[in-house]
């Protein structure tokens, strides 16, 4: 199963990618976690990406396009794998599909999470992040159980950078203006699926689900 998750940010792209990656035992590729992985062990990667990602703005495609390659010639994807976060341009896409077709290879569908302008930005400002493993929380609609601290490890929640009021303008304007375009490009293939991101974690993994068989 070779699954494309596309979104604007603050849809869940993240929880469901989790959801589905083990559902269907595939490993979940998100090009995100990748950056902040690097950034935060400050490898030359890492240094590269950080300027554009504080932002909100797209890491170079020389440098994206290069570093899924490197991921999507490794040895555990013999049951496929999820991208999350990538194709974020039709140049990116482009480059997908001629990497898959050298590889003969083939997506099986390209999941579409819709949400509003409004929605994401509620979403996006009350969004907490654990520093140590990662798991989402939300100030209002997901609170940990103690403020400021991890429910799953305990770590430290904090704010992403890209996640204060000033970037996620620009990381909307971004997805629509670079990303949106790819649902078009998709939409040709016949590989598209779009469901609403709105409702429980749980609705919208079903929904999913349906979306893809
Ligand atoms: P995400 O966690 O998917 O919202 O990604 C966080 C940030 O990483 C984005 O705002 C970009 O700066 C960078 N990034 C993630 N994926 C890509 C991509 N496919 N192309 C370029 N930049 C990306």
């Amino acid at each position: 199963m070779k699954l494309i998750l596309v979104g604007p940010p603050g849809a869940g792209k993240g929880t469901q990618s989790s959801l589905l990656a083990s559902h269907f035992s595939i490993p979940h590729i998100s090009t995100g976690d990748i950056f902040r992985a690097n950034i935060k062990g400050q490898t030359e990667l890492g240094k590269l990406a950080q300027s554009y990602t504080s932002a909100g703005n797209l890491v170079p495609d020389s440098v994206t396009n290069d570093m899924v390659a490197d991921r999507l010639k490794q040895d555990d994807l013999a049951n496929g794998y999820l991208l999350d976060g990538y194709p974020r341009n039709v140049g990116q896409a482009e480059f997908l599909s001629n990497f898959l077709n050298q590889h003969q290879e083939k997506l099986d569908a390209v999941l579409e999470f819709s949400l509003s302008n409004e929605e994401i930005i509620t979403r996006l400002s009350g969004r907490r992040v654990c520093k140590n493993c990662q798991a989402p929380f939300h100030i209002e609609f997901e609170r940990p159980k103690v403020t400021g601290v991890c429910d799953k490890c305990g770590g430290e929640l904090y704010q992403r950078d890209d996640d204060k009021e000033e970037v996620i303008a620009n990381r909307l304007e971004v997805y629509n203006d670079q990303t949106a375009p790819i649902i078009n490009y998709y939409k040709n293939t016949g590989l598209l699926k779009t469901i609403s991101a709105l409702g429980s974690v749980e609705e919208i993994f079903q929904r999913a689900l349906i979306a893809i068989k």
